[in-house]
């Protein structure tokens, strides 16, 4: 799928320019341009495979919003035609679709990103994603409260939300900077082979990128190779989107594969999963990853099935994704998938955190059904 990458903010520009560099290094030729857009300057520093753009200049003077995003709001709604000019002749008529990247809890991203949405919604024809991340649990209480805002907004604006939670993609007892590092490249490798996976050819390395109807030329394998509608499709049921991903070594033969591509696929669901716990959606597409003769079509078929059955959709498409690779991979798309236990918890954190700011006055307010404000 042919996107355009727009990062808010410091996590939104570093995860933007890791999968800008990711489909580069790859020769995917997925990310067809890649801007990242910030409140402080100091945070664009440093950025090569992205274009970079400060904003708030006259309000902020290059120095960032802290982590106030009713601030990075303004900011966004009054600097938006320079991000738009800055845009220009970036989102070219080859991009499917638009993902504006950000960490929900901090200032610039949290407040901007769905400011940015809603602009884009009425520029282009073309679906507009979010991908936030969720602050982790211990992140403190300004964090969750910001980001419930922004996440409520978004999932207002955006056609849907690519959540990645920070206490999901990274391993036990690393240091903050060490987990941040880790969910970076994870998500640019994972996000990176979705968005690769619409674009894929057999030999990937060789060309990038191929037409349709050459691809669908190779036979029976071919045939199934995934392609952008099914990504936009699964998408399509809106709201808050997951992604998953396992791997494990491939034999050579397909047919010693069949248990591979079943325990990929449910890895993919229930431990690699961005967003934990969350597997009842209204659709999925289950996409594995290998080389061509090493994955096996009742293997796939199985677990597309099992997919059916633990998201409880009917909805769930399947394709491959040829790789030139020793491993399997599965990569598991949820769409609306917002009711999950876990985002229900950390709506329940961001408002709380609401509650405690000292800013509710009225003291019933709490007990309303929903008492975190759309930031606009
Ligand atoms: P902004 O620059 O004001 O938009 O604020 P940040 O991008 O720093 O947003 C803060 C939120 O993003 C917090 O929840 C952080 O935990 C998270 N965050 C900051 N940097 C990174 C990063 O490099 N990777 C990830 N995964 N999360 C980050």
């Amino acid at each position: 799928m042919k996107v355009a990458l727009i990062g808010v903010g410091q996590a939104g520009g570093k995860v933007t320019e890791r999968l800008a560099r990711f489909d580069a290094k790859m020769g995917f030729g997925a990310v067809q341009g890649a801007l990242a857009i910030n409140s402080a300057k100091s945070d664009l520093a440093g950025l090569e495979f992205v274009d970079t753009t400060l904003i708030g200049a006259d309000r902020v003077n290059g120095h960032g919003v802290g982590a106030d995003n009713e601030l990075g709001t303004e900011i966004m709604q009054s600097d938006s035609q320079q991000v738009i000019d800055a845009l220009d002749g970036r989102i070219t008529s080859s991009a499917e679709a638009i993902f504006v990247v950000a960490g929900l809890g901090g200032g610039t991203g949290s407040g901007g990103a769905p400011v940015l949405v809603h602009r884009l919604q009425r520029m282009y024809d073309v679906p507009v994603y979010a991908l936030g991340i969720l602050p982790g649990r211990n992140e403190g209480s300004l964090y969750q409260a910001n980001a419930g805002r922004s996440l409520k907004t978004l999932l207002r604006e955006a056609d849907a939300t690519l959540l990645i939670d920070n206490d999901a993609w990274h391993e036990q007892g690393e240091s903050v900077e060490g987990a941040f590092e880790t969910i970076n490249r994870k998500i640019a490798q994972r996000v990176g082979l979705l968005l690769a996976s619409g674009e894929a050819v057999e030999g990937v390395g060789e060309s990038s990128v191929t037409s349709k109807t050459s691809r669908t030329r190779g036979g029976a394998a071919a045939a199934s190779v995934v392609d952008s509608s099914e990504i936009i499709n699964t998408l399509r049921s809106g709201g808050v989107a997951t992604l998953g991903y396992a791997s494990a070594a491939a034999a050579e033969d397909s047919a010693e594969n069949i248990n591979t591509a079943l325990t990929v696929s449910r890895q993919a669901l229930l431990t690699g999963t961005s967003l934990p716990d969350a597997t009842t959606a209204d659709s999925a597409l289950l996409i594995v990853a290998g080389k061509p003769d090493a994955i096996p079509r009742k293997g796939v078929e199985r677990a597309r099935r099992w997919v059916e059955d633990e998201t409880g959709s009917m909805q769930v498409r399947g394709g491959d994704f040829p790789l030139e690779s020793d491993q399997l991979a599965a990569l598991v798309l949820l769409g609306g998938a917002e009711r999950s236990d876990r985002l229900e918890a950390f709506m329940e954190r961001a408002r709380e955190a609401k509650a405690d700011d000292g800013s509710d006055d009225d003291p019933t307010e709490q007990f309303a059904e929903d008492r975190l404000e759309d930031l606009f």
